[in-house]
C-alpha cells in the first residue's frame, strides 16, 4: 500500500473502497462486456446509475419532491453564470455575501448579467467573521441572495442557513453531503463534485420547481435549468464516468450512516486540528470560532521560511498537499468526508512535533 495521507483541497481524496470498486468495475462492468466509459448515456445500464445516484442524493439530503436534481457540466464556475441567467427575470440586481475568493468570483461572473451587490465582506478584519444578519446590506429589489456555505480557501463556514426574505442560492461546492442541510430554505443549491462527492466533470444542481421557466431567452440550453430538467440532464452527453463515481460515493456515505454520522466524524476530526493549532504559538488560524470551517482548515506560520519547511517535512512524513491557496498563503488542511481519523492523527502528531522542534 503506497497511498499517502492526501489533504488536497480539490480534486481530493476518495474513499479507498470507492477506488477499489472502480478498479473492479474496469474493464468489464455489470456483465455488459464493456466498461462504464464505453457505453451510451441512454443505455439501460447507465440510466440505472443516473437514477440510483439521484435517489441516493435525494435520500441523503432529504430533498423535497418540488425540487429537481440536475447533473450538469461546467463546474461551480458555470453555475456562477447559470444562476443569474436562469432566475433574474426582470430584476437588475442580486445580493452576494462575500466570504472570500469563490464568492467574489461568483459575484464577478454574475456582474456580466446584473448588478451584484455586496451584502457584507467577511475578509477584511484581522479575525475574519460572518457578521450578524441584522447588519447585512440586503436590497429589496434583488433577484436573489447568494452565499458560499463554506469558503474553501479561507475556511469560513456558515453554521446555519441564512434566513432571508428572498430566493436563497448556495454554492456548496466544498461542503455538500458533509452535513445535513435545510434544502427547503433554498431556491438553488449547486456544487462541483470534486471536493466531497467524486471526481471533477459533473456539477450537481438542486433547483426548486417554481424557479423553472424564467430563464433569460439568450441562456445557452446547456445551462438552462428548464431545458435540462425536461431532458433529465441528458440534453447532450453528460459526464458519465463522474456520475458513476458519484453513485459509488453516495452509496459509501449511506454506508457510513448518512449525513449526521459523517458530520459528527468531520467535526471530531476538525476539532483535533483546531486543538493542535490553538495549542501552539507557532500556528494561527485567522477565523472567528463562530464560523470556523470543519471542511477546510487554514493556518499561518510566522514566516514563509517556516511554512516552506513545514510543507517539506510534512511531505517527507507522507502528509501531502497541505499548501494554502496562493491568494492567502500558509497551510490548508482539507478535511472532507474521505479523510480518515488516522490521517488526522498523523497530521496533528506531526504539527505538535514540528512546533516543539522549532
Ligand atoms: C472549488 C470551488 C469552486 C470552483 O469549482 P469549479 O467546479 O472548479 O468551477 C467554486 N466554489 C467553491 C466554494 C469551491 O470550493
Amino acid at each position: 500500500m503506497t497511498r499517502k495521507h492526501n489533504f488536497s483541497a480539490g480534486p481530493s481524496t476518495l474513499p479507498l473502497e470507492v477506488i477499489e470498486q472502480i478498479r473492479a468495475d474496469l474493464p468489464e462492468w455489470q456483465s455488459i462486456g464493456a466498461s462504464v466509459m464505453e457505453v451510451s448515456h441512454r443505455s439501460k445500464a447507465f440510466s440505472d446509475v443516473l437514477e440510483q445516484t439521484e435517489t441516493n442524493i435525494r435520500e441523503l439530503l432529504a430533498i423535497p419532491n418540488n425540487y429537481r436534481v440536475l447533473f450538469l457540466h461546467g463546474g461551480a464556475s458555470g453555475q456562477f453564470a447559470a444562476v443569474p441567467m436562469n432566475i433574474m427575470a426582470d430584476k437588475v440586481s442580486a445580493d452576494y455575501c462575500n466570504t472570500g475568493y469563490w464568492s467574489a468570483r461568483g459575484a464577478k461572473e454574475a456582474a456580466i448579467y446584473l448588478q451584484a451587490n455586496e451584502v457584507f465582506d467577511a475578509t477584511k478584519a484581522d479575525i475574519q467573521i460572518i457578521p450578524d444578519q441584522s447588519t447585512w446590506q440586503l436590497s429589496d429589489d434583488a433577484a436573489y441572495v447568494h452565499y458560499t456555505s463554506n469558503a474553501s480557501i479561507r475556511g469560513i463556514q456558515f453554521q446555519e442557513t441564512p434566513n432571508v426574505n428572498n430566493i436563497l442560492v448556495a454554492d456548496m461546492s466544498s461542503d455538500i453531503l458533509s452535513r445535513p442541510i435545510d434544502v427547503e430554505k433554498h431556491g438553488i443549491i449547486y456544487a462541483g463534485a470534486q471536493k466531497n462527492v467524486g471526481v471533477s466533470g459533473v456539477t450537481l444542481v438542486i433547483v426548486r420547481d417554481d424557479l423553472l421557466g424564467k430563464a433569460w431567452d439568450k441562456t445557452p440550453s446547456i445551462l438552462n435549468y428548464t431545458v435540462q430538467a425536461e431532458k433529465h440532464s441528458l440534453l447532450n452527453t453528460p459526464c458519465t464516468f463522474a456520475i458513476y463515481v458519484m453513485s459509488l460515493v453516495t452509496a459509501w456515505i449511506k454506508k457510513q450512516g448518512g449525513l449526521k454520522a459523517v458530520e459528527t466524524h468531520n467535526r471530531a476530526k476538525a476539532e483535533k486540528v483546531y486543538a493542535a493549532i490553538d495549542a501552539n504559538e507557532m500556528y494561527h488560524n485567522p477565523v472567528d470560532p463562530s464560523c470556523r470551517s470543519f471542511a477546510n482548515i487554514p493556518f499561518l506560520l510566522p514566516s514563509d521560511e517556516l511554512t516552506e519547511k513545514f510543507l517539506k517535512d510534512a511531505t517527507e512524513h507522507n502528509l501531502l498537499n497541505l499548501k494554502g491557496h496562493r491568494t492567502v498563503g500558509g497551510i490548508r488542511v482539507s478535511n472532507y468526508n474521505a479523510i480518515s481519523m488516522e490521517a488526522i492523527d498523523a497530521l496533528t502528531g506531526f504539527m505538535q512535533n514540528f512546533a516543539n522542534k522549532a
